[in-house]
C-alpha cells in the first residue's frame, strides 16, 4: 500500500469517527435526503442559505465510511460557498470519481476530497461518495 493511499484512508477513518457537523442544524434554510439503496446508505443534509453563500451546512447519516466521510467533508467544503459555486465542485467531484478523469490528479480545490480517489476501482461505491452531494445539490440547483 502506498503512502498516499494509507493518507487517504486515515483521512476517510477519521472523517467517520469524528463527523463534522454532525446532527440537525438550527434554523436550517431547506434539507435534503439520499438513500443508496445498494449499500444501505441513508443521508440527511441541512443548510443554511443566505442572500449569497451557504451560510452553515450539517447531516445526519448511517451507512458506510465512504459515504459518512464523503458528507461530513462536503459540509467543511461547502460552507461560505455560493450555489454556483457548490454545483462547480460538485460537477468536479464527479468528474474525477468517474472514469472521465480516472488517470488525473484531484484539483487543489477539492481539498480532502481526494482521498474518495479509491472509489474509482469500484464503482458501485461512487453512489456512496456522491450520496450526500446529491442529496443537497439536486436539491438547490434551481
Ligand atoms: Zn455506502
Amino acid at each position: 500500500m502506498s503512502d498516499l493511499t494509507e493518507l487517504y484512508q486515515e483521512i476517510i477513518l477519521d472523517h467517520n469517527k469524528y463527523p463534522r457537523n454532525y446532527g440537525c442544524l438550527d434554523n436550517y434554510t431547506d434539507k435534503g435526503e439520499g438513500h443508496n439503496p445498494l449499500c444501505g446508505d441513508e443521508v440527511t443534509v441541512y443548510w443554511k442559505l443566505g442572500p449569497e453563500d451557504i451560510k452553515a451546512l450539517s447531516f445526519q447519516a448511517r451507512g458506510c465510511a465512504i459515504s459518512q466521510a464523503s458528507a461530513s467533508m462536503m459540509t467543511q467544503i461547502l460552507k461560505g460557498k455560493s450555489v454556483e459555486e457548490a454545483q462547480e465542485l460538485f460537477q468536479l467531484l464527479r468528474r474525477h470519481l468517474t472514469q472521465e478523469c480516472e488517470d488525473e490528479e484531484f484539483p487543489e480545490e477539492l481539498g480532502e476530497l481526494a482521498a474518495l480517489a479509491g472509489v474509482r476501482k469500484y464503482p458501485a461505491r461512487i453512489k456512496c461518495a456522491t450520496l450526500a452531494w446529491h442529496a443537497m445539490c439536486d436539491k438547490i440547483s434551481d
